[in-house]
C-alpha cells in the first residue's frame, strides 16, 4: 500500500468571510452594471437624477420628510453640527464607546465632546448616566447644546428616554445611525428619531455603496434647507452666491445608482441578518463564559455586527482558536474613545466611564452578513462552542 494515501492531509477548512460583499454583488451584478452604465450614458456625474431618486426612496423607506445625501457618514455628522451652529464653548455629549467619527466632528468645529457611559448589555448610551455627562459639561464651564446617540452594532439607542432627557435640558438630539439604518423601534424606523439622523454608506455598513457615501434624515424643513446649502459650499440662490461657510459634501451619482439597486434588496437582507442573529443567539446564549448581545423589547436591530462579550482574559485565546478553525473575528472597539490620545483631554462623565472601558476588553464580533449559509452558520457556531470550552 502506498504510504502517501495513509497520510493524506485533511483539506484546510474553507475560510469564512467576515463580511461578504461579493455574494451580494453576485446577486444583483446585472442590475448594478446597468445602473452604472446609465450614469455613464447620461453623464450627470454630480447631483444627477439618481441622487434625487435615492433621496426620495430613502425618505419613503424610513418615513421622514427630508433626506440630504452626502459624501460620508462623517460629513453627515459634521454638516448637521455646522447647520446647528455648534462652535467654541459648546459641549456635545456623546458615548465613549463608538467609532471615532462620532466625537471627531465636535472639536473640528471648536466645540468640546463630553463623554457619557454606555450600557454593557446593549452597547448604547446609558440613559441613567446622562446626568453625569451633563454635570461634567457644566463643571468644565461649557454650554451643553446637543446629545449624539449612536445605534451601535445596528440597534437603535433608547430615543424615547434620550429625547425626554434632551428636552428637559434644552439639548437637541443627533442620531448617529451609521450602523443603524434599517433598524426600528416598534413601527418607527431609524431616520425619524431626534432632530436629525446621520447614516453612512461605507461599503461594510448594512446599506453600503462602492466607495464613500452618507445621508442625513430630518423632518425639520429649515434644517434641511441649511444642509442643502452647506453641502454645496454654503450656496444661496445659486452656486456662485455664498451665504454661509459650507463644504463639498455631495454624494456621487454613481454611488446613488448603486444604492438604488441595493435598496431594492435591503429589506430582505435585514430579515436574513435577523434570522442569522437569532440562530447565533439561540445556540450561544446558554454557553458559560459568553454573553450574547441584548436587543431590547420592541427593538429590531439591523445587525451591523453580532458582538459577544467574553471575559477579557479569555478573549485572545478565543479569537486565536476561532481563527485556527477558519472563523474570522473582529474587535469593535479595542479602545474607548476617551482613552484615545486625540481625545483624552476632553471631559468624561462625573462618575467615570466604567462600562465603556470594560467593553473594549470584552467584546468580540462574529462574521455577519446576509449571505451566510446555514452550513457556514453551523461551522461558526460549533467553532465558537469548542473555542469557549477549550
Ligand atoms: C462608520 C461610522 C461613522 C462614519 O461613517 P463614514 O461613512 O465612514 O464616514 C460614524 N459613526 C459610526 C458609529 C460609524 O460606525
Amino acid at each position: 500500500m502506498a504510504l502517501s494515501s495513509a497520510v493524506e492531509a485533511k483539506p484546510a477548512p474553507e475560510p469564512i468571510a467576515f463580511i461578504d460583499l461579493k455574494a451580494q454583488q453576485a446577486r444583483i451584478r446585472g442590475e448594478l452594471e446597468r445602473a452604472m452604465m446609465r450614469v455613464l450614458d447620461h453623464g450627470g456625474y454630480i447631483m444627477g437624477p439618481e441622487v434625487k431618486a435615492l433621496e426620495a426612496e430613502l425618505a419613503a423607506h424610513c418615513g421622514c420628510s427630508d433626506v440630504i445625501s452626502c459624501s460620508s457618514g462623517t460629513d453627515a455628522l459634521l454638516m448637521i453640527m455646522m447647520a446647528q451652529g455648534i462652535g467654541p464653548g459648546d459641549a456635545v455629549i456623546c458615548p465613549a464607546f463608538t467609532f471615532t467619527a462620532t466625537p471627531e466632528v465636535i472639536p473640528l468645529l471648536g466645540a468640546t465632546p463630553v463623554f457619557a457611559d454606555v450600557r454593557r448589555d446593549t452597547f448604547n448610551i446609558d440613559v441613567d448616566r446622562l446626568e453625569d455627562a451633563l454635570g461634567a459639561a457644566r463643571d468644565a464651564g461649557l454650554k451643553p447644546k446637543a446629545l449624539v446617540a449612536v445605534d451601535l452594532f445596528g440597534q437603535a439607542a433608547e430615543y424615547d428616554k434620550i429625547s425626554a432627557f434632551a428636552a428637559e435640558h434644552g439639548l437637541w438630539v443627533l442620531a448617529d445611525a451609521a450602523q443603524g439604518f434599517g433598524a426600528s423601534i416598534g413601527s418607527q424606523r431609524v431616520g425619524t428619531f431626534g432632530l436629525a439622523t446621520a447614516t453612512s454608506f461605507f461599503p461594510a455598513k448594512p446599506l453600503g455603496c462602492y466607495g464613500d457615501g452618507g445621508a442625513i434624515f430630518t423632518d425639520d424643513a429649515g434644517l434641511a434647507e441649511r444642509l442643502r446649502s452647506i453641502r454645496v459650499h454654503g450656496k444661496g440662490n445659486g452656486k456662485y452666491d455664498n451665504v454661509r461657510i459650507g463644504v463639498n459634501g455631495r454624494l456621487d451619482t454613481v454611488q446613488a445608482a448603486v444604492l438604488l439597486e441595493k435598496l431594492k434588496i435591503f429589506t430582505d437582507e435585514v430579515e436574513r441578518r435577523n434570522a442569522i442573529a437569532a440562530r447565533y443567539t439561540e445556540a450561544l446564549e446558554k454557553k458559560p463564559g459568553l454573553v450574547v448581545p441584548r436587543v431590547l423589547e420592541g427593538y429590531t436591530s439591523v445587525w451591523a455586527q453580532y458582538t459577544l462579550r467574553i471575559e477579557s482574559g479569555q478573549r485572545d485565546a478565543f479569537a486565536h482558536d476561532l481563527k485556527e478553525q477558519g472563523v474570522p473575528t473582529a474587535i469593535y472597539y479595542p479602545k474607548p474613545v476617551h482613552q484615545q490620545v486625540a481625545y483624552d483631554n476632553f471631559p468624561a462623565a462625573r462618575n467615570g466611564l466604567p462600562a465603556a472601558t470594560a467593553l473594549s476588553d470584552e467584546v468580540i464580533s462574529l462574521p455577519m452578513h446576509p449571505y451566510l449559509t446555514p452550513e457556514t452558520q453551523d461551522r461558526i457556531i460549533s467553532a465558537v462552542t469548542s473555542a469557549v470550552r477549550g
